[in-house]
This record gives structure tokens, sequence and C-alpha cells, in this order.
């Protein structure tokens, strides 16, 4: 396969060509195969059981997950000789973005897979991988991770569990952890805990051990098919052996479990937006107002073809960071060990696309799902229809796994860490591009008539916009620039937005180069998207301007992003209008299989 190997965050400075990035029409026929493994599973196995589930079944939630196991979809992270099927990240991927439809379950797997499986995999010792792994990637044993408490949520190491080492080596563990996703019915749990109150581990913790309980199940907003407990810890009594990583390195594990799982979110929520167009699609298509089909009507096209604009959006940039995932991995020293350092690292490398991929991922599916039941009318506000379970199930995609706002946070604080210790050059390209565009009239070019050739200039300036942005918020603020949460949502929304858009438009433009068939409509797409994005980013960078700067210095800076942001609005409605109609033609997403 080819495509980008790069660091982490370097796209933001450098030029990317479209045939280096990697996209869902480049997925091979291994990809296709485990596609549709998982979405045979889906539509046979899970969706007719969902109503079952949903009255809290966990013999048959242990079932699926058995069956889920059978075929490959629990091991594709793990290798062979852990009884896994050891696949590359894109397959890790392209099963969650198929496994979405059902989200109840799809929680209980995204526990096992990510959050159970994943720590063990990447932290274990041998004699760990070789006791859990095997019985977790089959579906034998359930897992769990239990991290959150009912005062420390976004604040994970205020953790108040403790462990308490004994003579014999072995653990005490007290506390009780919240909200623990398969809790009702796992059977090991990745637990965290402070030694002697202050150091912050991991452990396996079996629900065998003395001491270990569930409390009673949450009563949620949605994902009734998905268990979710307290995990009660009285004096619980955990081996030596049990300690998972090193005492007070229990931060390592926690972080790095979370960037996958919340890459694989991010795939889960473009995977519900896919399932929820074709079901807005079909529905507008069938039903009649004022003697025609609503898809007739301008106002429904509108939300068709936005919702298939940013659910391409999020789709681009997620698989084009599980290509850069993905020859990272191949590309390390460590590619062939079954030791997990080199997918660790890859995931290390990429946390930041992660946290974009969670956030506008569960941001797309959310303004997807209420357009759905806005289509649906008053259909979409009972339960004879799926539009509202989907719309209840959704919504918390944007706390768990970090919130939004963390989320949000993250990104331009790992940039900056990384720049700081040299990994990324950020800061000379920020200051060099300040000097350019202060200076001097840099202007975004026009013209040219090449498929998509505005939009590559425009997502360029996106670029520049955000390390203007970035550039002068590390000058004006230096050390306190934490302390600045609403410029750092800000330079987020950029450079989420900046992502986004070039990966949109790299993928339109490959797909164009390789003359496929849908070349032509991902063009469309993608003109909407950078069109819009243009706006929002234009309202983010002068929000912040204006938060930085005053006098001379804010008129200077607010002119120099008038010039780099000078686009000519195109007619969206038009290309709406066609995206909308090639949707309800197709009847689904009109993109992929
Ligand atoms: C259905 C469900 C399943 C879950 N599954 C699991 C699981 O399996 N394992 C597990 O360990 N946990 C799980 N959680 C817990 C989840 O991860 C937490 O709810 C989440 O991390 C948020 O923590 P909190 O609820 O304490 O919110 P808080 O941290 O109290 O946040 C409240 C609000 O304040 C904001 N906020 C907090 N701190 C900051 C800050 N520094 N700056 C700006 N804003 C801030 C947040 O963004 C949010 O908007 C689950 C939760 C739910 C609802």
């Amino acid at each position: 396969m080819t495509t980008e190997t790069r660091r982490g965050g370097s796209w933001l400075i450098d030029t990317t060509e479209p045939s280096d990035v990697f996209t869902p029409e480049k997925l091979t026929d291994e990809h296709r195969l485990i596609a549709q493994t998982a979405d045979e599973f889906v539509t046979n196995e899970v969706l007719p059981s969902l109503d079952q589930l949903e009255q809290k079944d966990w013999e048959l939630a242990r079932r699926l997950v058995r069956r889920a196991g059978a075929l490959g979809l629990l091991g594709v992270d793990v290798p062979e000789v852990y009884g896994g099927v050891g696949l590359d990240k894109t397959s890790s991927l392209v099963v969650s973005d198929h496994i979405a439809r059902a989200a109840s379950f799809g929680a209980t797997y995204g526990a096992q897979v990510n959050l159970a499986i994943l720590p063990i995999y990447l932290f274990g010792t041998a004699d760990q991988k070789q006791k859990y792994l095997p019985k977790l990637a089959s579906g034998e044993l359930i897992g769990a991770y239990a991290l959150s408490e009912s005062g420390s949520g976004s604040d994970a190491l205020g953790a108040k569990a403790r462990a308490v080492r004994q003579a014999d080596g072995t653990f005490v563990l007290n506390g009780e952890k919240m909200w623990i996703t398969n809790g009702g019915f796992a059977d090991v749990f990745i637990v965290f805990a402070k030694v002697d109150g202050e150091h912050f581990t991991a452990f396996i913790v079996e629900r065998a051990f003395p001491g270990v309980s569930s409390g009673k199940e949450e009563h949620k907003m949605g994902l009734h098919g998905s268990s979710t407990t307290p995990l009660i810890l009285q004096d619980a009594k955990v081996p030596a052996a049990n300690l998972l990583g090193e005492t007070g390195k229990g931060h390592k594990v926690a972080f790095n479990v979370l960037n996958f799982g919340r890459f694989k979110l991010g795939a889960m929520c473009t995977g519900g937006a896919k399932a929820a167009i074709k079901e807005a699609a079909t529905y507008a298509a069938e039903r009649r107002q004022f003697g025609q089909p609503i898809a007739s009507f301008g106002a429904i096209k509108y939300k068709l073809g936005e919702m298939v604009a940013r659910t391409f959006a999020v789709e681009s940039l997620l698989y084009r960071t599980a290509g850069l995932i993905d020859s990272r991995v191949e590309g390390s020293p460590a590619a062939q060990s079954t030791d997990g350092s080199a997918v660790l690292a890859a995931l290390e490398e990429f946390a930041v696309e992660a946290s974009i991929a969670k956030v506008s991922g569960s941001e797309t599916l959310d303004y997807v799902l209420d357009e759905n039941i806005q289509i649906h009318g008053g259909n979409g506000f009972v339960r004879d229809y799926p539009a509202e379970r989907h719309y209840r199930d959704s919504r918390v995609n944007r706390i768990f796994e970090g919130t939004n706002e963390i989320n949000r946070l993250l990104i331009p604080g790992m940039l900056i860490r990384r720049a700081v210790k040299g990994e990324l050059p950020l800061i000379a390209a920020a200051r060099q591009l300040q000097d350019e565009i202060l200076g001097g009239p840099a202007a975004l070019e026009t013209g040219g008539d090449a498929p998509l050739e505005q939009e590559l200039r425009t997502t360029a300036a996106f670029k520049k916009v955000a390390l203007m942005i970035l550039g002068t918020a590390m000058q004006t603020y230096g050390e306190h620039l934490t302390d600045e949460q609403e410029v750092l949502t800000s330079i987020a929304d950029i450079i989420m937005a900046g992502y986004a858009s070039e990966s949109a438009v790299l993928r339109a433009l490959d797909a164009n180069a390789r003359k496929l068939a849908a070349s032509s409509l991902q063009i469309d797409v993608a003109r909407v998207f950078v069109n819009d994005a243009a706006g929002q980013i234009e309202i983010a960078a002068r929000d912040a301007l204006a938060a930085m700067t005053e006098g001379d210095m804010l008129r200077t800076t607010l002119a120099a992003l008038r010039r780099l942001l000078k686009v000519t609005p195109i007619n969206t409605v038009v290309l709406r209008r066609i995206i909308a109609e090639e949707t309800t033609a197709k009847g689904r997403y009109p993109f992929g299989a």
C-alpha cells in the first residue's frame, strides 16, 4: 500500500501528494473481507438481538462477543502467537467502522478490544499475555477498563482508589470505579489505583479475586444494550503477577490505550453516520408530502448533501491516519516483534490525529443523527424507527474516551510539546510564516482550472492560519498558554478543519487521478466541505486574534488573515443538490461498497 511515512502533526507544515495518502478506495482484498465479515455479523446476528440486549440480557452479550471472537473480530490487533489474527491497524479501523451500526454492542466490543485487550498486549509481561490474550481474543473472557471514579473523570490521575503492597508482594486494592462499560458481566478488569496512595498504577484484576464486585446498572440516556456499572474493590486481593506495566507508570498505560481508543471511536462514529445516511436517504425517497417525495425538496437536499460532505471528510482523515500509523509500524525496526513496541510508538506518534478523529467523528455523528431525526419528522421522535435510538446512543461519544473539551485542549497542547522537544519544527515554521505574512501580501493565489486547484490552495492557507494563530498564541502567552482554554479551543477547531479539509481534497484528487467512478462526486463533496470550513476557520481565527492582540497589531494580523483566507464562495446549493440526488438514488452513503 502506498502511503505517507511521516511524523505525527507534520502534515501541518509539509505538503502531501494525493497519491501518498491512504484512502478507503485503497483497501486491499483482505481489508474488504474483514469488512464483509463484520458487516454480515452485525446484520445477521447483532441487529436482530438489539431489543433483547436492551433488556440487559448479558448472557446474550457474552454469546455475541464469543461469536465475534470466533470470526476473528476481537483479535485483529493481537498477534497470532497470542491467539489473535495480527492484522494491520487499517483492518482494526475497518472493523470498528463496520461494527458501529449497533452502537450498544459497539460499546461492548470497544471495551473488550480497545480497553482490555490492548493494554495487556502493549504493556503486559509475556506471562500475562499468554494467560489473558487468547481467552480475551476468543471472547471466552470478557474485559473492561476501570479508570474513572465519581470524583475523577477527566482528571483521571486524581483517582482515590488505593493499592497497598503486602509483605508477600501481593496488593490489596480499595476504592470504587464508576461508569465501567461491560461492568455487569466482565471477567477481567484493567484497574487503575495509587500504590500507597501516591503512585498511579495499572493492575489486571479478575472478578473472581476476593473483594471484587459490581454495583447496580446505571440508568442511562442511551446505549441500553451495553452494561455500565461501578466496580467495587473492598480489600481486593491482587497477586503481584497482575501488576500491569510499572508501579507509578499507570498514566502511560491509561493514555496510550486512550489514544488508540479515540481513533477507533472516530471510526465507529463514522460507521454510525454512514448507516444513518442510508436510513435518511431511504426514508426521504419513500416519504411523500405535497404529492412528492420529501427528497425532492431543497431543504432536505441540503441536509443530505451536508451529512455526506461532513462524513466524507471525517472518513478521509481516519483512513489517512490509519495509513500513517501502519506505515510507521511497518517502518519501525521492531515491526516484526510481537511485543507491541512498534505499535505503541506509532500510536503515541499520532496521538494528535487520534484526538482529531474522536472529536470530529463524534460531532459529525451527532450532526448527522440530529438531521436524520429531522428528515424522519414525527417518525424520528417515536420508537418505531431506529432514528431516535441512534440519537440517544450517540450522545456519550462526546463524553467518554476523554471529553471533547479535553481532546480539543490536547490537540494544540501535544503539538506544542512536540515542538518544544524538537520533534516537530513548528516554532520555526510559525516564525517564518509570521515574517512572511505580516511583512507582505501573502494572498491566496487564485485561478487555475484543474479540479480542486483552488481548494488545494485554500487548504494550504488553512494550515498557514493554524500556524499563524498557534505562533501568535505561543508568543503572547508563553508558558501560560495552558490557561487560555478559549484560544486553545479555537486553535484546535482550525487544526481539525484543516486536517479534515486537506484529507478530503487529497482523497478526491487521488480518486480523480486514478479515474475512479466516484471521483466526480468526491470532488463536489470536497469543494462543499472546504468552502464551509473556510468560514468556520475565519471565525475561529478572528476570535483567537481578538483575544490575543489589540490596536495596530490586531488590525495587521486581521489584514493578514483576510489576505490568507480570501476565498471566493462557490455555489454549494447546486453541489449539495447533486450530492443529495446521488445519495437518494443509491439509497445510501454514496462512497465505498
Ligand atoms: C456510558 C458510559 C460509559 C463509560 N465507560 C467507561 C469505562 O469503560 N471506563 C472508564 O474508566 N470510564 C468510563 N466512562 C467514564 C467517562 O470516561 C467519563 O464520564 C469522562 O471521562 C468524563 O468524566 P466526568 O464524567 O467525571 O466529567 P467531568 O470530568 O466532571 O467533566 C464535566 C465537564 O467539565 C469539563 N472539564 C473537565 N475538566 C476540564 C478541564 N480541565 N478543562 C476544561 N473542561 C473540563 C468536561 O469536558 C465536561 O464538559 C463512561 C462513561 C459513560 C457515560
